[in-house]
Protein backbone atom coordinates (compact mmCIF):
# COMPACT_ATOMS: atom_id res chain seq x y z
CA UNK A 1 0.00 0.00 0.00
CA UNK A 2 1.56 3.70 -0.62
CA UNK A 3 1.80 5.70 1.99
CA UNK A 4 -1.19 8.41 -0.09
CA UNK A 5 -3.20 5.26 0.09
CA UNK A 6 -2.95 4.87 3.30
CA UNK A 7 -3.60 8.33 4.29
CA UNK A 8 -6.81 8.44 2.26
CA UNK A 9 -8.23 5.26 3.54
CA UNK A 10 -7.48 6.58 6.80
CA UNK A 11 -9.64 9.35 6.30
CA UNK A 12 -12.55 8.05 4.99
CA UNK A 13 -13.86 7.31 8.59
CA UNK A 14 -13.46 11.01 9.45
CA UNK A 15 -15.38 12.22 6.00
CA UNK A 16 -18.33 9.97 7.01
CA UNK A 17 -18.42 11.64 10.68
CA UNK A 18 -18.59 14.77 8.68
CA UNK A 19 -20.99 13.76 5.94
CA UNK A 20 -23.22 12.25 8.73
CA UNK A 21 -22.98 16.33 10.96
CA UNK A 22 -26.55 18.39 10.54
CA UNK A 23 -26.32 20.75 7.80
CA UNK A 24 -29.61 23.15 8.34
CA UNK A 25 -31.52 23.76 5.42
CA UNK A 26 -32.15 27.91 4.58
CA UNK A 27 -28.84 28.67 5.75
CA UNK A 28 -26.19 30.69 4.42
CA UNK A 29 -22.30 28.83 4.98
CA UNK A 30 -19.32 31.45 5.26
CA UNK A 31 -16.70 29.07 3.09
CA UNK A 32 -13.21 29.96 4.00
CA UNK A 33 -11.41 28.51 0.41
CA UNK A 34 -7.28 28.18 0.39
CA UNK A 35 -5.25 31.46 -0.07
CA UNK A 36 -2.83 29.27 -2.29
CA UNK A 37 -2.42 25.74 -1.12
CA UNK A 38 -5.33 23.91 -2.93
CA UNK A 39 -4.34 21.36 0.09
CA UNK A 40 -5.83 23.77 2.48
CA UNK A 41 -9.34 23.17 2.64
CA UNK A 42 -11.24 21.28 5.61
CA UNK A 43 -13.28 18.44 4.88
CA UNK A 44 -15.94 19.99 6.11
CA UNK A 45 -16.15 22.99 3.38
CA UNK A 46 -15.59 20.29 0.73
CA UNK A 47 -19.06 18.85 2.16
CA UNK A 48 -20.64 21.94 2.37
CA UNK A 49 -19.76 23.07 -1.24
CA UNK A 50 -20.94 19.40 -2.25
CA UNK A 51 -24.03 20.10 -0.85
CA UNK A 52 -25.13 23.53 -1.30
CA UNK A 53 -27.72 24.33 -3.75
CA UNK A 54 -25.38 26.87 -4.87
CA UNK A 55 -22.13 29.37 -4.56
CA UNK A 56 -22.10 32.47 -4.35
CA UNK A 57 -18.83 33.77 -5.11
CA UNK A 58 -16.46 36.87 -5.80
CA UNK A 59 -15.25 35.83 -9.09
CA UNK A 60 -17.17 32.41 -11.20
CA UNK A 61 -14.23 31.69 -13.12
CA UNK A 62 -11.43 31.22 -10.17
CA UNK A 63 -13.86 28.73 -7.95
CA UNK A 64 -15.20 26.84 -10.96
CA UNK A 65 -11.56 26.07 -11.26
CA UNK A 66 -10.74 25.57 -7.25
CA UNK A 67 -14.03 23.50 -7.90
CA UNK A 68 -12.57 21.27 -10.37
CA UNK A 69 -9.79 20.77 -8.27
CA UNK A 70 -11.92 18.66 -5.61
CA UNK A 71 -14.32 17.16 -8.26
CA UNK A 72 -16.92 19.43 -7.77
CA UNK A 73 -19.36 21.76 -10.44
CA UNK A 74 -22.15 23.86 -8.63
CA UNK A 75 -24.24 26.42 -9.51
CA UNK A 76 -22.44 29.50 -9.01
CA UNK A 77 -23.34 33.07 -8.68
CA UNK A 78 -21.25 36.22 -8.85
CA UNK A 79 -21.58 38.10 -5.81
CA UNK A 80 -18.56 41.02 -5.78
CA UNK A 81 -18.62 44.31 -4.45
CA UNK A 82 -20.31 45.61 -6.88
CA UNK A 83 -23.67 43.93 -6.96
CA UNK A 84 -23.93 42.85 -2.93
CA UNK A 85 -27.31 44.40 -2.50
CA UNK A 86 -29.11 42.49 -5.15
CA UNK A 87 -27.48 39.23 -4.90
CA UNK A 88 -28.27 39.49 -1.55
CA UNK A 89 -32.36 39.73 -2.16
CA UNK A 90 -31.71 36.88 -4.57
CA UNK A 91 -29.66 34.17 -2.00
CA UNK A 92 -32.41 35.50 0.78
CA UNK A 93 -35.24 34.42 -1.64
CA UNK A 94 -33.72 31.42 -2.54
CA UNK A 95 -32.51 30.54 1.48
CA UNK A 96 -36.61 31.00 2.13
CA UNK A 97 -37.47 28.25 0.28
CA UNK A 98 -35.18 26.67 1.77
CA UNK A 99 -31.81 25.99 0.42
CA UNK A 100 -28.85 25.99 1.26
CA UNK A 101 -26.16 28.25 0.16
CA UNK A 102 -22.88 28.73 0.46
CA UNK A 103 -20.47 32.27 -0.06
CA UNK A 104 -16.75 32.15 -1.03
CA UNK A 105 -14.02 34.66 -1.89
CA UNK A 106 -11.10 34.10 -4.09
CA UNK A 107 -9.72 33.09 -1.42
CA UNK A 108 -9.31 32.53 2.09
CA UNK A 109 -12.35 33.70 4.34
CA UNK A 110 -14.54 35.85 3.22
CA UNK A 111 -15.85 39.12 4.30
CA UNK A 112 -12.60 39.79 5.79
CA UNK A 113 -11.02 42.24 3.38
CA UNK A 114 -12.98 40.81 0.78
CA UNK A 115 -16.49 40.89 -0.38
CA UNK A 116 -19.70 39.09 1.73
CA UNK A 117 -20.18 41.09 4.62
CA UNK A 118 -23.10 43.12 2.79
CA UNK A 119 -24.91 39.87 2.16
CA UNK A 120 -24.13 38.35 5.63
CA UNK A 121 -25.55 41.37 7.02
CA UNK A 122 -28.75 41.44 4.83
CA UNK A 123 -29.17 37.42 5.42
CA UNK A 124 -29.10 37.81 9.04
CA UNK A 125 -31.42 40.79 9.08
CA UNK A 126 -33.52 38.49 7.52
CA UNK A 127 -33.64 36.36 10.38
CA UNK A 128 -32.05 33.33 7.95
CA UNK A 129 -29.29 31.30 9.74
CA UNK A 130 -24.96 32.02 8.72
CA UNK A 131 -22.61 29.54 9.70
CA UNK A 132 -19.54 29.74 9.61
CA UNK A 133 -17.16 26.83 8.03
CA UNK A 134 -14.13 28.38 9.05
CA UNK A 135 -10.09 28.05 7.44
CA UNK A 136 -7.50 29.67 6.04
CA UNK A 137 -6.88 33.36 6.47
CA UNK A 138 -3.90 35.12 5.09
CA UNK A 139 -3.39 37.62 8.21
CA UNK A 140 -3.67 34.91 10.89
CA UNK A 141 -1.42 32.38 9.31
CA UNK A 142 1.12 35.61 9.30
CA UNK A 143 0.99 35.67 12.56
CA UNK A 144 0.91 32.31 13.52
CA UNK A 145 4.83 32.14 11.95
CA UNK A 146 5.88 35.54 12.56
CA UNK A 147 7.51 34.68 15.67
CA UNK A 148 6.47 38.15 16.98
CA UNK A 149 5.38 37.64 20.58
CA UNK A 150 1.90 39.63 21.51
CA UNK A 151 -1.38 38.57 22.43
CA UNK A 152 -2.87 40.98 20.95
CA UNK A 153 -3.48 42.13 16.97
CA UNK A 154 -5.21 44.89 15.58
CA UNK A 155 -6.47 43.97 11.80
CA UNK A 156 -5.99 46.92 9.70
CA UNK A 157 -6.27 45.10 6.21
CA UNK A 158 -5.78 47.46 2.98
CA UNK A 159 -4.44 50.94 3.58
CA UNK A 160 -5.95 53.78 1.67
CA UNK A 161 -4.18 54.36 -1.71
CA UNK A 162 -4.04 57.72 -1.40
CA UNK A 163 -0.87 59.17 0.47
CA UNK A 164 -2.54 61.75 2.53
CA UNK A 165 -4.96 59.68 3.88
CA UNK A 166 -2.82 56.49 4.24
CA UNK A 167 -0.38 58.84 6.69
CA UNK A 168 -3.69 60.20 8.69
CA UNK A 169 -4.74 56.10 9.41
CA UNK A 170 -1.32 55.48 10.11
CA UNK A 171 -0.99 58.10 12.50
CA UNK A 172 -3.84 56.74 14.25
CA UNK A 173 -2.24 53.54 14.79
CA UNK A 174 0.62 54.61 16.44
CA UNK A 175 -0.27 54.69 19.76
CA UNK A 176 -1.45 51.02 19.38
CA UNK A 177 0.41 48.35 21.40
CA UNK A 178 -1.06 45.50 19.24
CA UNK A 179 0.99 43.83 16.40
CA UNK A 180 -0.80 45.91 13.35
CA UNK A 181 -1.40 43.67 10.25
CA UNK A 182 -1.58 44.99 7.04
CA UNK A 183 -2.69 43.51 3.36
CA UNK A 184 -0.92 44.63 0.47
CA UNK A 185 -1.29 44.33 -3.48
CA UNK A 186 2.41 44.06 -4.59
CA UNK A 187 1.81 46.90 -6.83
CA UNK A 188 1.77 49.02 -3.48
CA UNK A 189 4.10 47.65 -1.20
CA UNK A 190 7.00 49.88 -1.88
CA UNK A 191 4.92 53.09 -0.99
CA UNK A 192 3.69 51.59 1.91
CA UNK A 193 6.69 49.93 3.38
CA UNK A 194 7.82 53.85 2.58
CA UNK A 195 4.57 55.13 4.91
CA UNK A 196 5.21 52.32 7.27
CA UNK A 197 9.02 53.35 7.98
CA UNK A 198 7.46 56.97 8.19
CA UNK A 199 4.85 56.28 10.49
CA UNK A 200 6.46 54.04 13.09
CA UNK A 201 9.30 54.20 15.39
CA UNK A 202 12.52 52.95 13.97
CA UNK A 203 13.25 50.81 16.41
CA UNK A 204 10.23 48.41 15.25
CA UNK A 205 10.09 45.11 13.67
CA UNK A 206 8.12 44.39 10.52
CA UNK A 207 7.68 40.81 9.00
CA UNK A 208 6.86 40.62 5.48
CA UNK A 209 4.72 37.40 5.11
CA UNK A 210 4.76 36.84 1.27
CA UNK A 211 3.47 34.27 -0.88
CA UNK A 212 2.22 32.54 1.97
CA UNK A 213 1.28 28.44 1.43
CA UNK A 214 2.87 28.80 -1.93
CA UNK A 215 6.04 27.85 -4.08
CA UNK A 216 7.59 31.02 -3.43
CA UNK A 217 6.54 31.54 0.29
CA UNK A 218 8.91 33.63 2.43
CA UNK A 219 8.67 35.46 5.53
CA UNK A 220 11.66 38.03 6.35
CA UNK A 221 11.71 39.89 9.62
CA UNK A 222 13.70 43.24 9.99
CA UNK A 223 13.63 46.54 11.96
CA UNK A 224 11.92 48.72 9.63
CA UNK A 225 14.46 51.23 8.44
CA UNK A 226 16.08 47.93 7.05
CA UNK A 227 12.46 46.97 4.89
CA UNK A 228 13.29 48.62 1.94
CA UNK A 229 16.71 47.50 1.49
CA UNK A 230 15.07 43.99 2.02
CA UNK A 231 12.67 44.36 -1.24
CA UNK A 232 14.94 45.86 -3.40
CA UNK A 233 17.54 43.00 -2.83
CA UNK A 234 15.21 40.50 -5.40
CA UNK A 235 13.64 41.79 -8.03
CA UNK A 236 11.04 38.96 -7.37
CA UNK A 237 9.69 40.77 -4.36
CA UNK A 238 8.02 42.93 -6.22
CA UNK A 239 5.27 40.41 -6.92
CA UNK A 240 3.34 38.34 -4.99
CA UNK A 241 0.88 38.79 -2.31
CA UNK A 242 2.17 40.28 0.96
CA UNK A 243 0.83 40.57 4.36
CA UNK A 244 3.07 42.90 6.48
CA UNK A 245 3.46 42.81 10.09
CA UNK A 246 4.31 45.52 12.17
CA UNK A 247 5.17 45.19 16.14
CA UNK A 248 3.10 47.53 18.09
CA UNK A 249 3.95 50.41 19.80
CA UNK A 250 6.87 50.59 22.73
CA UNK A 251 5.55 49.99 26.01
CA UNK A 252 7.17 53.30 26.96
CA UNK A 253 5.36 55.13 24.28
CA UNK A 254 2.69 57.75 26.46
CA UNK A 255 -0.58 56.83 26.61
CA UNK A 256 -1.54 60.41 26.58
CA UNK A 257 0.20 61.33 23.46
CA UNK A 258 -0.70 58.30 21.85
CA UNK A 259 -4.65 59.23 22.30
CA UNK A 260 -3.73 62.69 21.74
CA UNK A 261 -2.18 61.56 18.33
CA UNK A 262 -5.34 58.85 17.88
CA UNK A 263 -7.88 61.84 18.34
CA UNK A 264 -5.95 64.54 15.75
CA UNK A 265 -5.59 62.02 13.20
CA UNK A 266 -9.27 61.64 13.23
CA UNK A 267 -9.79 65.25 13.01
CA UNK A 268 -7.58 66.46 10.61
CA UNK A 269 -9.34 64.02 7.93
CA UNK A 270 -12.08 65.94 8.58
CA UNK A 271 -11.21 69.62 9.62
CA UNK A 272 -8.55 72.44 9.13
CA UNK A 273 -5.72 71.64 12.02
CA UNK A 274 -6.49 74.80 14.34
CA UNK A 275 -10.44 73.45 14.35
CA UNK A 276 -8.80 69.80 14.96
CA UNK A 277 -6.26 71.14 17.71
CA UNK A 278 -9.22 72.87 19.91
CA UNK A 279 -11.51 69.93 19.40
CA UNK A 280 -8.63 67.36 20.37
CA UNK A 281 -8.30 69.85 23.59
CA UNK A 282 -11.84 69.66 24.56
CA UNK A 283 -12.25 65.50 24.05
CA UNK A 284 -8.77 65.08 25.56
CA UNK A 285 -8.19 68.06 28.14
CA UNK A 286 -4.55 68.44 26.89
CA UNK A 287 -3.31 71.98 25.98
CA UNK A 288 -4.44 73.21 22.87
CA UNK A 289 -1.42 75.04 21.93
CA UNK A 290 0.37 71.22 22.78
CA UNK A 291 -2.47 69.57 19.95
CA UNK A 292 -1.54 72.93 17.61
CA UNK A 293 2.14 72.12 17.09
CA UNK A 294 1.24 68.14 17.09
CA UNK A 295 -1.30 68.55 14.71
CA UNK A 296 1.33 70.73 12.51
CA UNK A 297 3.70 67.72 12.57
CA UNK A 298 1.36 65.58 11.77
CA UNK A 299 -0.26 67.59 8.76
CA UNK A 300 3.65 67.88 7.54
CA UNK A 301 4.02 63.97 7.71
N1 LIG B 1 -10.08 37.11 2.70
C1 LIG B 1 -8.67 36.83 2.54
C2 LIG B 1 -8.13 36.22 3.82
O1 LIG B 1 -8.85 35.57 4.53
O2 LIG B 1 -6.95 36.34 4.11
C3 LIG B 1 -7.92 38.06 2.10
C4 LIG B 1 -8.36 38.60 0.77
S1 LIG B 1 -7.67 40.12 0.36
C5 LIG B 1 -8.62 40.60 -1.04
C6 LIG B 1 -6.22 39.70 -0.47
C7 LIG B 1 -5.00 40.08 0.34
O3 LIG B 1 -4.76 39.09 1.33
C8 LIG B 1 -3.72 40.13 -0.49
O4 LIG B 1 -3.55 41.40 -1.11
C9 LIG B 1 -2.66 39.89 0.57
O5 LIG B 1 -2.43 41.06 1.32
C10 LIG B 1 -3.38 38.87 1.46
N2 LIG B 1 -3.09 37.51 0.99
C11 LIG B 1 -3.96 36.66 0.39
N3 LIG B 1 -3.33 35.50 0.11
C12 LIG B 1 -2.06 35.63 0.53
C13 LIG B 1 -0.91 34.79 0.50
N4 LIG B 1 -0.97 33.58 -0.03
N5 LIG B 1 0.24 35.26 1.03
C14 LIG B 1 0.32 36.49 1.56
N6 LIG B 1 -0.74 37.33 1.60
C15 LIG B 1 -1.89 36.91 1.10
Amino acid sequence: MTPSTTTTSSLLPLMQEVSQQVYPLSTLYVVATPIGNTGDITLRAIKVLEMVDAIACEDTRNTSHLLARYGLSKELLAAHEHNEREVADKLIARLQAGQRIALVSDAGTPAVSDPGARIVDAVRHAGLRVVPVPGASAAVSALSASGLINDQFHFVGFLPAKAKQRENVLAGLRGISATLVFYEAPHRINETVEALAAAFEPTRQMVFARELTKLFEEMHRCRLPEARAWLAADANRQKGEYVILVEGAPAETDQGEAEADRVLAILLAECPVKQAASLAAQITGQKKNALYERALRMKQG
